[in-house]
């Protein structure tokens, strides 16, 4: 016979008087001790009937503590900041565009205060959200009117739907592209009942192909900027001066999607030269649509800008109501607006530009004096360099454009067949810092960019906490 007695887990109300568990009430609510300790006891109930546990797993110090431990983990917020080491600027998977001080001032107000969200101070009588930016959009790209939606992808949606509604949208071969996840031209034409019209082929596109698509069925014709892809070599694309002479000669409205769009010409910051709003406009396009959190800086949206006509016409489409964007994004995106005004200083001010125009020999000097201190907490078998890298623009801006950048570059010094699981431990210990690390894993190493590490302080404190498995 077995003389093993059966343990009992303690009691739910003894728990609760344990010193240990009394501070959590005060802590976490009495409501949320009582639901965490149901839970735990519950999931112990049978590895205890079971004899799979030891009097100590359960007794009420160690309890105590895993529930502290849990409450703690259910109050960490989920939404959390890290080290974007990747090399890719714009990342559309963390967050894109840092917001400059003004825009979190901006924020900050909008989201303590009651503001003139639609209500003219002026007149006293019920305002246009628009209207609060308006007048700074206008005087940036020379548009007669705008409109702002949630993103990018919204405002080319409530645009087709507005104008093209059962009618045709010609548009090039070339041009039918894919963003990222499910943004893909041809399906959000049909959601916005656009009959697609595709002409000329991916890599050629002739006027007299557009010209010879269009009917009495035609609604518009639309140009992509093709951001994230590139084609080389035979290519043919007709510039959108000519293209927008042949919509105006039919009668038709020329869309231009630009994706990422700039306000101003990055050249002269030594970046890769992108399309600007203000030049589509001049070429002719009557609307142009852009994203507010890539190359401008901004936070989250879409802005439609064109011909006053054209802008009434889509506002007044109830699909504006379910697109429109809250008082946070207008108040931030009017204070990053306002600092284009002032170019001469917005690189200093911007922090994408200012991240996207850091110079290299800078950011090496950075991997220089952190090479130390990383080579120290990894210890033996790593081999820590400071070495050039090639970082990206991000969100599809010039996909091929490279980043004079530098990086810590992590490389295990051990047998080919262990490299891969050396990486991938030391790319999960980075994730599972406070403050996690993310960089990126290509020929044999792990590649830190240091281009955004602004918070020099912020990363190195974090480093001694570094666990990394073997
Ligand atoms: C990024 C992009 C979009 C989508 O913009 P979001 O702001 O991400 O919604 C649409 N069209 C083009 C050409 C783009 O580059």
């Amino acid at each position: 016979m077995s003389s093993s007695v059966a343990l009992r887990l303690p009691s739910i109300d003894g728990l609760l008087r344990h010193p240990a568990c009394v501070p959590l009430a005060e802590r976490y609510g009495r409501e949320s001790l009582l639901a965490s300790l149901r839970q735990l006891l519950d999931e112990l109930r049978s590895s205890v009937l079971n004899g799979q546990l030891s009097a100590v797993e359960i007794s009420p110090d160690v309890l105590a503590g895993r529930v502290g431990e849990r409450l703690a983990q259910q109050q960490r917020s989920n939404v959390r900041r890290v080290f974007n080491l990747t090399g890719t600027v714009l990342h559309t998977n963390l967050g894109r565009a840092l917001l400059p001080d003004e825009a979190i001032d901006a924020v900050q107000m909008a989201a303590r205060y009651p503001l003139n969200l639609e209500f003219d101070l002026a007149t006293g009588k019920r305002g246009d959200r628009d209207d609060l930016i308006e007048g700074l959009i206008r005087e940036l790209t020379g548009a007669e009117a705008v409109t702002v939606v949630n993103n990018n992808a919204a405002a080319v949606l409530l645009t087709l739907n507005s104008l093209g509604a059962r009618k045709e949208g010609i548009i090039s071969r070339g041009e039918l592209i894919e963003i990222g996840g499910a943004f893909r031209i041809p399906d959000i034409m049909a959601r916005a009942g656009v009959r697609l019209h595709e002409v000329g082929t991916t890599n050629r596109t002739h006027a007299r192909d557009y010209e010879a698509a269009i009917s009495p069925r035609s609604g518009l014709i639309m140009r992509v900027h093709a951001s994230n892809y590139s084609i080389e070599g035979f290519t043919a694309r007709v510039p959108t001066a000519e293209l927008a002479e042949l919509a105006h000669r039919h009668g038709l409205p020329l869309l231009e999607d630009l994706g990422s769009g700039s306000l101003l010409d990055l050249t002269r910051w030594g970046l890769p030269a992108e399309p600007t709003v203000r030049q589509a406009l001049l070429d002719g396009a009557d609307i142009v649509t852009f994203s507010g959190d890539k190359l401008l800086g901004g936070p989250q949206a879409g802005l439609i800008v064109g011909r006053k006509d054209l802008i009434a016409k889509i506002k007044k489409n109830p699909l504006k109501r379910a697109l429109r964007v809250d008082k946070l994004t207008l108040a931030a995106l009017e204070a990053v607006l306002g600092l284009y005004r002032d170019p001469d200083r917005l690189a200093e001010r911007l922090p994408s530009l200012r991240l996207l125009t850091r110079p290299q020999a800078e950011i090496l000097a950075q991997a220089c004096r952190l090479q130390p201190a990383m080579a120290e907490v990894l210890g033996e078998p790593w081999q820590v360099s400071a070495v050039q890298a090639l970082g990206m623009i991000g969100s599809g801006s010039q996909p091929v454009a490279r980043l004079p950048s530098a990086a810590l570059c992590l490389r295990p010094q051990v047998s080919k067949r262990l490299r891969g699981r050396f990486l991938l431990n030391l790319e999960a210990a980075l994730r599972s810092l406070p403050i996690p690390v993310l960089g990126r894993i290509d020929d044999d190493a792990l590649w830190l960019d240091l281009r955004q590490l602004d918070d020099e302080p912020a990363w190195l404190a974090q480093l001694p906490q570094l666990q990394v498995e073997s």
